[in-house]
């Protein structure tokens, strides 16, 4: 038996498999590969805890008016270069984290598995902790990591959360307020999660093309940090660049039914900082705009200003007051939820039916409707018409 009727009101965080004292829920996949929790009944003997952690259908505030709202932001870059090429926006994620590792703590975050799969997965060494950097765009498999999280809490090490609004929501809900101190929750603005499925499969068709070592979902190697293509290196040294997945990801339609009523505006969230891409820092701070990427971070609470001032001496950081309406202009999901396309429902039955080449086709950049749309545009662009 599904624990939810409506897929709409699950993000898929584990809370409530997490929470079960007789391992009585399994995280089933749908046909999009989003994970959904299932109750193993003769096991389950309705104790309501399940249902009492999940904080997605707990009552929510409305999100404020952006009109009304100024922001007390940070630009940030890390002063490692290296870490800045490997990071999705400026880099603040490895700092944040170096000064939890530096006191022997725990991270956990989302890495790419061998199979170019995403999981999220614990880190205790720098090494393992560059594996969580990089934005991956799909639902993470969040396995059994709450309860690590927890594990660790208990036996008093330190643990830095990094990923979506609704998983830091999820596990905030999940640990005992007793263990809380030493945990501190980083979430990013979040345009939603696409379909895990639809990225497994649209890797293993780019498999076709030769033996893949690297994936990146969003290379700044191929334009900078603005251009979003995803890249895959091939053993040999070809590297192929494409944006498959990105038209998919940006048309709204293979995201998870959740993410049309995210609850978690800038007022709803549980994480101690929200890191996100500074777009629009151009407009704002020319000297701190670039190819390279900048963080912007936001401070909710004195526990993520205390680690963020710890942060400092690894970070180039200008502070600066914004109106919410310039954030909801740049990056509205710190206000609303994205808006999901018309053909969502149509888009899920026939990747069902007919798979991923008739959907890349159909709403990608795969067949001759995105090409004709190019062509338009192009056509506009010269003619001078909007
Ligand atoms: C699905 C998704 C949607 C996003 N939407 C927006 C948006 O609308 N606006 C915006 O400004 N920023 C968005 N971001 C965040 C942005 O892409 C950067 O991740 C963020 O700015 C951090 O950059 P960084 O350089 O500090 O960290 P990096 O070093 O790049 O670290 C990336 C961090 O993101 C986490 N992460 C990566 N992939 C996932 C995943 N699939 N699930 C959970 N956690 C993950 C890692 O654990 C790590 O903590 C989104 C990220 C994801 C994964
Ligand atoms: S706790 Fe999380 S996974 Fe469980 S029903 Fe609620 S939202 Fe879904
Ligand atoms: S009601 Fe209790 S036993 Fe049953 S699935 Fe939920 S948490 Fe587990
Ligand atoms: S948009 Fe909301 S529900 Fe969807 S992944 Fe992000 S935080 Fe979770």
């Amino acid at each position: 038996m599904m624990l939810v009727k409506e897929k709409s009101r699950c993000c898929g965080c584990t809370a409530c498999k997490a929470v079960c004292p007789h391992d009585a829920i399994v995280m089933r996949r749908d046909v999009l590969g989003f994970p959904y929790p299932e109750i193993l009944e003769d096991r389950c003997t309705q104790c309501g805890l399940c249902e009492k952690v999940c904080d997605f259908v707990k009552a929510h505030e409305p999100a404020p008016s952006a009109e009304e709202v100024t922001l007390s932001v940070y630009a940030a870059r890390n002063k490692d270069n290296a870490a800045l090429a490997e990071s999705q926006s400026g880099g603040a994620f490895t700092a944040l984290s170096d000064v939890v590792l530096s006191g022997s703590g725990a991270i956990y975050g989302a890495a790419m598995n061998d199979d170019f799969t995403v999981s999220h997965t614990r880190a205790v060494t720098a090494a393992e902790r560059d594996r969580l950097r990089g934005s991956k765009y799909v639902q993470s498999d969040m396995g059994e990591v709450f309860r690590q999280v927890r594990k660790d809490l208990s036996e008093g090490r330190e643990v830095m959360f990094t990923g979506t609004p609704c998983q830091n929501a999820g596990l905030a809900s999940y640990i005992p307020e007793r263990l809380k101190e030493g945990l501190v929750l980083v979430d990013f603005i979040c345009h939603g999660v696409p379909s895990p499925a639809v990225w497994e499969d649209y890797v293993a068709y780019m498999g076709r093309k030769g033996s893949i070592d690297k994936v990146c979902f969003r290379d700044k190697t191929s334009g900078g940090w603005k251009v979003h293509n995803e890249t895959f290196r091939y053993s040999g040294g070809k590297t192929l660049t494409r944006e498959t997945f990105k038209v998919l990801f940006y048309k709204n339609i293979m995201l998870r039914h959740s993410c049309a009523v995210c609850p978690y505006h800038l007022g709803e969230r549980k994480a101690d900082i929200t890191i996100a891409d500074f777009w629009g820092i151009g407009e704002v701070m020319p000297e701190m705009d670039g190819d390279a990427g900048t963080s912007m971070v936001i401070c909710h609470t004195e526990k993520g200003k205390a680690l963020l001032d710890e942060a400092r001496e690894k970070l180039n950081m200008i502070h600066v007051k914004l109106s919410g309406d310039f954030i909801s202009r740049k990056n509205p999901n710190l206000f609303r939820p994205s808006r999901i396309y018309k053909d969502r429902e149509i888009f899920e039955k026939e990747y069902a039916e007919k798979g991923f080449r008739h959907v890349a086709r159909k709403w990608g950049d795969m067949g001759w409707r995105y090409k004709a749309w190019q062509l338009k545009v192009l056509i506009r662009r010269l003619t001078g018409r909007r």
